[in-house]
C-alpha cells in the first residue's frame, strides 16, 4: 500500500497527542486495522465428536459392527451418516473446528471420503487416549454418537465396557460406569462438558446419572441387549443434527464432570485368570477373585491404564 504524506502526518499526530482513538483511525487508514463494520473472523469454536457404533440406529448384532460381519459395510455407512449429522448440527451452532474420533472396534470404520466439512478424522486404535484421543482443553464441547450401555446392563443393545469378552465391570471411585462414564470424566479432567449422547434409552439414562442435563438423542429403544425398535436412518440423522445444534448452543449450562482425586479404579474381569495376570503389574492390588484395583493421582493416568488392561490382558 502507498503511504501518503498526509497519512504519515495523521499517525505521527496521533502518537504525539497520545490519543488512542486518533491512532486507531490513523492505523485503519493505513490498512493495519480493519475498518469498523468489516466482518471480523469468528472466534474459534472447537467441537470434539467421539463416534461408537453399537448405539447407531438399526444396529442390534455384532455381525453389523464387526469388520468381518456380512452387514458391516451397510452399517459403517449409517455410522458415518450419524457422525455427519453431528458435524452438521455443530456447524449450524457455530462450530469452526470439528474433530471426529472413530471410537469403535478397530477405530477404522468411518468413511473419510463421505465426512462433511470442516471435520478432521482420527482413526485406528493404537492411541493411548482411545475414544477420547485428540481432545484437549481448547475444545468447547464434546459429543458422543452411537454410544451404548455398560457391561452387565439388563437392557441396552450390545452392552459392554471396553472389551465384552474380558471386562465384567469398571468402578471409578466406587461408582460402576461404562465407556460413556469413563469418557465423561476424561473430558471433565480437561474442563470440557459432554453435551450430547445418542444411542438407545439405556445408554442415555446411564450418562444422565453423571450429567443430568446432557442432551440425549434416542435413536432406538433397546429390547433386552440383542434387539431394538429403531428409527429410520433419515429420522435418526435429523434428530442428531437438531439435538447437536441445541446442545452446542446450551453448552454453558452443562458442567464438565471430573472424577475426584485421588482416583480409585476397580476392574472386575469375566475370568479369575485375567485378574491373576493383571495383579502382576506393580501398583495393582487384587481385591477379589475376579477383581483388581489401583489408585492414581491423575485421572488420565488411570484412564490410559484401563485402556491397556482392556486391550492387552486377554
Ligand atoms: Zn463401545
Amino acid at each position: 500500500m502507498e503511504v501518503t504524506y498526509w497519512r504519515y502526518l495523521k499517525v505521527s499526530r496521533a502518537i504525539r497527542m497520545n490519543s488512542a482513538a486518533a491512532l486507531v483511525s490513523a492505523l485503519t487508514c493505513l490498512g493495519f486495522v480493519a475498518p469498523a463494520g468489516a466482518a471480523a473472523p469468528p472466534d474459534p469454536l472447537k467441537v470434539f465428536i467421539s463416534v461408537d457404533m453399537e448405539g447407531v440406529s438399526g444396529v442390534v448384532d455384532s455381525d453389523q459392527t464387526s469388520a468381518t460381519g456380512q452387514d458391516y459395510e451397510r452399517f459403517r455407512k449409517l455410522m458415518t451418516a450419524e457422525a455427519n449429522a453431528a458435524i452438521d448440527g455443530a456447524r449450524e451452532a457455530g462450530a469452526t473446528h470439528i474433530l471426529v474420533n472413530d471410537s469403535h472396534g478397530t477405530h477404522r470404520n468411518l468413511l473419510i471420503e463421505e465426512l462433511h466439512a470442516p471435520a478432521e478424522l482420527i482413526s485406528n486404535n493404537i492411541k493411548p487416549m482411545g475414544m477420547m484421543a485428540g481432545l484437549d482443553a481448547s475444545y468447547a464441547a464434546a459429543i458422543f454418537i452411537g454410544y451404548h450401555a455398560k457391561a452387565g446392563s439388563a437392557e441396552g443393545v450390545l452392552a459392554h465396557t471396553g472389551n465384552g469378552r474380558t471386562i465384567a465391570d469398571l468402578r471409578i471411585n466406587g461408582r460402576s460406569v461404562g465407556e460413556g462414564g469413563m469418557n465423561i470424566h476424561a473430558a471433565g479432567t480437561l474442563g470440557v462438558p459432554v453435551v450430547l449422547v445418542s444411542g438407545d434409552q439405556a445408554a442415555i439414562a446411564e450418562l444422565r446419572e453423571l450429567v443430568p442435563n446432557i442432551e440425549g438423542v434416542q435413536v432406538k429403544e433397546a429390547i433386552g441387549t440383542a434387539a431394538a425398535r429403531s428409527l429410520r436412518p433419515e429420522e435418526a440423522v435429523r434428530l442428531i443434527r437438531e439435538g447437536t445444534a441445541r446442545a452446542i448452543r446450551r453448552r454453558g449450562e452443562i458442567k464438565p464432570v471430573p472424577a475426584s482425586l485421588p482416583v480409585r479404579f476397580e476392574v472386575s474381569f469375566t475370568d479369575p485368570s485375567l485378574a491373576l495376570m493383571a495383579e502382576q503389574i506393580p501398583t495393582v492390588e487384587r481385591t477379589g477373585s475376579h477383581t483388581i484395583a489401583f489408585v492414581v493421582d491423575h485421572y488420565l493416568k488411570g484412564y490410559r491404564f484401563v485402556r491397556v488392561l482392556y486391550k492387552f490382558i486377554q
